[in-house]
């Protein structure tokens, strides 16, 4: 690595040495695109990401991949043909008919019709797809457009058109890589995914997410037909809960399915700041479970997700970057790194209006511990439990 100091990762020179460099998928489309004026898609996230990267010398070309826009046909493995095809028409006419909003919810609040309503999801979808043929042989892949864990076959769900996870994880099983682990800390249920993959014995999913939150599926109960861990978490949920769950739960069950690849669900929207959740995790939370699954498995893809905050959404986002590079952003940021979160706006929102120093100024969150709580405890128990941990 040419630049920044190395973190402390778990054996981490041989991890670098093993595998290939990180590569970033990411494209411009993701830059002005929004959902519209109200909608909590309206504020940039991939672009602040890449603008970081490469404000602090962490994107070199070498590393990054335009993400290429998935045809229809790659997305009907997972979605129907008919549903596909009303996307593609809604985007040139710019109109959602009667049917297209009772047969597959566009045009609804959550899921509007917005200018690049197909070739957007499309684009996302396309770099999880490209990502799961790239990992065949190994290596670590960061596509933070990706994370659309929502989207179902024949329709669209919670701000998902497509479902880039599900269709990540049939490419990398079309490319021979049998036994997936999927681990997703967005503060919402993945229940897409679940869908896609519910039943499956080679793929293991562990999802930890706010109790009771939209769409209030995954209780602890359900186990998706034998391979599914859903912890759901009651509001408030701090760093010390976080660490707890990792370490007694995501970690040692992980290691125990020995999978052929990890695929990493990074959503930001557990972030205290964050307008949707009531979870009050900081971004470094997040940072130490995923140094915990580096090295598990020969593949690794990390996937965006929620996140509705620009300034949680960009300095989570652009760490976990460096992470996977071995990079550790500097305490203070340099002045460039620095305009790009003083460029951000979150018009509509409160917290838009007098941003903490620190969003501007640093990448890291104080850390927020706190107390573990008893219920968190007896839902790990009795995960584990199930689970013979
Ligand atoms: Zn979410």
């Amino acid at each position: 690595m040419s630049c920044g100091n190395v973190v402390g990762l778990p054996s981490d020179t041989a991890y670098l040495l093993a595998m290939k460099r990180p590569l970033f998928i990411g494209h411009e489309i993701f830059r002005h695109s929004s959902y519209g004026r109200w909608h909590p898609l309206r504020v940039p996230r991939v672009s602040t990401v890449m603008d970081l990267s490469k404000a602090l010398g962490w994107l070199p070309p070498d590393q990054f991949i335009t993400s290429p826009r998935a045809k229809p046909k790659a997305l009907t493995h997972w979605h129907t043909p008919e549903y596909i095809n009303a996307l593609q028409r809604v985007q040139a006419e710019q109109r959602a008919s009667a049917q297209d909003h009772q047969r597959h919810d566009i045009g609804s609040v959550t899921n509007p019709v917005f200018p690049e309503i197909f070739t957007r999801p499309a684009t996302a979808a396309g770099g999880s797809i490209l990502a799961g043929e790239l990992l065949r042989d190994g290596g670590v892949i960061y596509n933070p457009a990706g994370g659309t864990h929502h989207g179902m076959p024949d329709r669209a769900n919670g701000f998902c058109y497509l479902n880039d996870p599900v269709l990540a994880m049939l490419s990398l099983r079309h490319h021979g890589v049998r036994r997936i682990a999927y681990i997703d800390i967005d503060a919402h249920h993945p229940d897409g995914v679940e869908t896609g993959f519910g039943g499956d014995p080679d793929c293991l999913m562990i999802s930890v997410h706010e109790d009771r939150l939209w769409p209030r599926s995954g209780p602890i109960e359900n186990d998706a037909g034998g391979n599914a861990l859903n912890l759901p978490v009651p509001r408030g949920f701090n760093d010390s809960e976080m660490a707890f769950v990792r370490d007694s739960l995501i970690l040692p069950k992980v290691a125990a399915f020995k999978p052929d690849a990890i695929v990493f669900l990074c959503g930001a929207d557990g972030i205290e700041e964050d307008p949707l959740s009531h979870m009050k995790l900081s971004n470094n939370a997040h940072i130490a479970v995923l140094k915990g699954l580096l090295g598990i498995a020969p593949r690794l893809l990390v996937l965006g997700g929620g996140g509705y905050n620009p300034w949680s959404v960009g300095r989570l986002w652009t760490q976990i970057w460096g992470l996977l590079n071995g990079l550790d952003a500097p305490d203070i940021l340099p002045d460039a790194a620095e305009l790009v979160l003083r460029a951000l706006r979150f018009d509509g929102n409160r917290r838009g209006k007098n941003p903490p120093q620190h969003w501007f100024t640093t990448l890291r969150d104080a850390p927020r511990e706190g107390p573990l709580r008893e219920e968190i405890r007896a839902g790990v128990k009795l995960l584990q439990q199930r689970s013979g941990i």
